[in-house]
């Protein structure tokens, strides 16, 4: 599966803890991720992630395209629901495509483990099936 990751400066640090906790999950999948989220995950986790520009830059509507494309399987982005700058990534556009292909989304950490448990139970197989590689 090809897994997005995004998060607000505020939620980074969390995003990085997540990622060391579930690394053995995530290493079994294709990673990507917007520049600093990527850098900060990768360097904690050691794990192989693609790096978009940062969000400030696009990167977010970079991950967005490719959402567009049929190329994401997974969203979790870590957003500040309270204190996002203006130059963080909005969540609307990204939010509105995953409902347009079907994307399972987590925008906070019970969520992502909800669907990181399902990933890892292949309750999420039903990707390869509607969306053939
Ligand atoms: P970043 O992008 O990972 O490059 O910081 C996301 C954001 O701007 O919050």
């Amino acid at each position: 599966m090809n897994i997005a990751l995004i998060a607000h400066d505020a939620k980074k640090e969390l995003m990085v803890q997540f990622c060391i906790a579930y690394c053995g999950i995530l290493s079994r999948h294709n990673l990507c991720a917007t520049g600093t989220t990527g850098k900060m995950v990768a360097e904690a986790t050691g794990l192989s992630i693609v790096r978009f520009m940062s969000g400030s830059q696009g990167g977010d509507q970079q991950i967005a395209s490719r959402i567009s494309c049929n190329e994401i399987d997974l969203l979790l982005f870590f957003r500040d629901p309270i204190g996002a700058k203006s130059t963080e990534p909005d969540e609307a556009n990204l939010l509105r495509l995953c409902d347009v292909y079907n994307i399972p989304m987590a925008t906070n950490i019970a969520t992502a483990e909800a669907l990181i448990h399902a990933l890892e139970h292949g309750d999420l197989d039903w990707r390869d099936i509607v969306n053939p590689k």
